[in-house]
């Protein structure tokens, strides 16, 4: 892992994340190590390394604590994504505690909060989402089988420690959306639409998983492009999913389910 020293760690909103209404993006790392094969983050200029690379490398910004420790005024009470190209509680995350640390920083200041994460390490910082008036914690939950997640998300946690970490943090009382995002192929959708309905999240967000032929920013990778071959029926399963999931509950469809608590 390598270091790198921000100049800033709050920086203005762009493309659908400010569409959808956030002021501030919030990013501790650069790259990530949980390596999604369809990962848009890979596409930004922002990674200026092969895509093939993505997934095998990470920098920590050390410094982040501090510059939140004297930025954090700026964005007081304003809407906030977290992290908007990264993931905040990657493994190393444990040992760092940058996410955590910047949380502290922000916690006087009251942004609206989305912390938006596939790391079941978020349930660590529930003490501190407590404490906050507007925050909402979205977990990725795209599948409801490892062995699929495993094809396209290879080194992300295992679904059932997301759940858990769903189940803590509601259990606190927090505010916790659950976003099948990308939907990947399912082995069992009855069950999954089920689950998802029981869990009653806050917010519940689908987008579907295509094949957008190479358009960049909204493609899914060549590597996700190449598996996605062999799951002729996704683009079945997310309609159906998404039309019975709707007879019961609201659900948001991609970018118009990413909006501030
Ligand atoms: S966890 Fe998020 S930022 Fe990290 S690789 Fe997966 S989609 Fe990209």
């Amino acid at each position: 892992m390598e270091s790198v020293v921000a100049r800033s760690i709050f920086s203005p909103a762009t493309g659908f994340i400010r569409r959808g209404g956030f002021a501030w993006t919030c990013n501790p790392y650069v790259g990530c190590t949980f390596g999604c094969t369809y990962c848009y983050a890979m596409f930004l200029p922002q990674n200026r390394r092969p895509l093939e690379q993505w997934g095998r490398w990470l920098a920590a910004k050390t410094n982040a604590v501090d510059v939140a420790l004297r930025t954090a005024p700026k964005i007081a009470r304003q809407p906030l994504y977290l992290s908007s190209v990264t993931d905040p509680y990657l493994p190393i995350e444990r040992r760092l505690g940058l996410t955590r640390g910047i949380l502290e920083a922000l916690l006087p200041h009251q942004p609206r909060l989305l912390v938006q994460t596939r790391g079941p390490l978020v349930a660590r910082d529930g003490d501190l989402f407590r404490q906050w008036q507007r925050v909402r914690v979205n977990l990725s939950i795209p599948t409801d089988d490892d062995q699929i997640r495993k094809v396209f998300e290879p080194h992300a946690p295992a679904l059932e420690d997301r759940w858990q970490a769903f189940q803590e943090l509601r259990g606190q009382g927090i505010a916790v959306g659950l976003c099948v995002t990308p939907m990947l192929p399912l082995s069992d959708p009855e069950a999954f639409r089920r689950r998802l309905l029981e869990a009653a999240p806050e917010v519940l967000v689908l987008q579907d998983f295509h094949d957008s032929q190479g358009r960049v920013g909204a493609d899914t990778g060549p590597k996700a492009r190449e598996r996605l071959r062999g799951y002729p029926q996704v683009a079945e399963q997310y309609a159906a999913l998404l039309q019975r999931l709707r007879r019961d509950r609201t659900v948001y469809e991609g970018e118009a389910g990413f909006f501030p608590p």
